[in-house]
């Protein structure tokens, strides 16, 4: 059995204050939700007001990003040391926003994926295609491909402590849900390639989180598949009581 995870990636929205306010709200809709694990990814400026307020609770927080290197003449960025002593168990790897605005590339996504484990945090590998790459029906090639460049770097070891979340771009902050179905072929085709790579048991373990617009309306449809192991939710990730219909599907 393949514990859920349900993620909430915060994007750049909300203050410290704003970040206590949520998880005032926020805990007790979850104080029963033992059947998954909850992770939150505020902007890092929020780390520290997140991990005060998820004290004594089962709520993991994470970053949204993470340096390669351990520290160094890296401005702008946040090294795995800082974001484990900030309190903080995850970090988000490979949002396609990142991909897009910030040069993000299957090679620096694992030398990411590499120092989240490195320092103890448990990556959340994000891949997925674009609207004109489902179009001319290369789905599974970018698939295929992110992976193969990306994260099939990693040990047997390191890929057994992943998470990985299937995001088709198209469907990110545009109220455009891809079907179960769509979602579930795109996780089976990951998920053939994680069994070829890595063999049966790592295939039948690793989790693969389903995200894109997804709502407290429609959570429920994708969690009824079984190859869906759990959502990365933006924008209804934001609303406290929207966030925990969602967990408690
Ligand atoms: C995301 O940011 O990872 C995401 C899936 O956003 P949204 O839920 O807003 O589409």
């Amino acid at each position: 059995m393949r514990k859920p995870v349900m993620a909430g990636n915060w994007k750049m929205y909300k203050t410290p204050a704003e970040t206590t306010a949520f998880f005032e709200k926020f805990r007790p809709l979850v104080a029963a939700s033992g059947h998954c694990e909850i992770v939150i990814a505020p902007p890092f400026t929020n780390l520290a007001a997140a991990v005060a307020a998820v004290q004594g609770t089962a709520i993991h927080i994470g970053a949204q990003n993470i340096a390669w290197a351990k520290e160094g003449a890296f401005t702008g960025e946040i090294s795995g040391p800082m974001i484990a002593a900030a309190g903080a168990t995850h970090a988000i790897v490979g949002h396609s926003e990142r991909r897009q605005y910030f040069g993000e590339t299957d090679e620096t996504v694992l030398k990411r994926t590499q120092a989240a484990l490195e320092y103890g945090l448990t990556p959340i590998v994000c891949v997925g295609e674009r609207l004109d790459d489902r179009e001319s029906g290369k789905t599974e090639a970018v698939l295929v491909s992110q992976f193969q460049k990306g994260i099939a770097g990693l040990t047997a070891q390191q890929f057994a402590k992943i998470v990985i979340a299937y995001e088709p771009v198209w469907a990110i902050g545009t109220g455009k849900t891809a079907t179960p179905e769509i979602a579930a072929d795109a996780h089976r085709a990951i998920r053939a390639e994680v069994r070829e790579k890595y063999g049966k048991e790592a295939a039948d373990s690793i989790r693969i989180l389903y995200g894109g617009s997804v709502k407290p309306d429609n959570a429920r449809v994708l969690m009824a598949q079984p190859e869906i192991d759990g959502v990365l939710v933006g924008g209804a990730a934001l609303d406290p009581v929207g966030f925990a219909s969602i967990v408690n599907f």
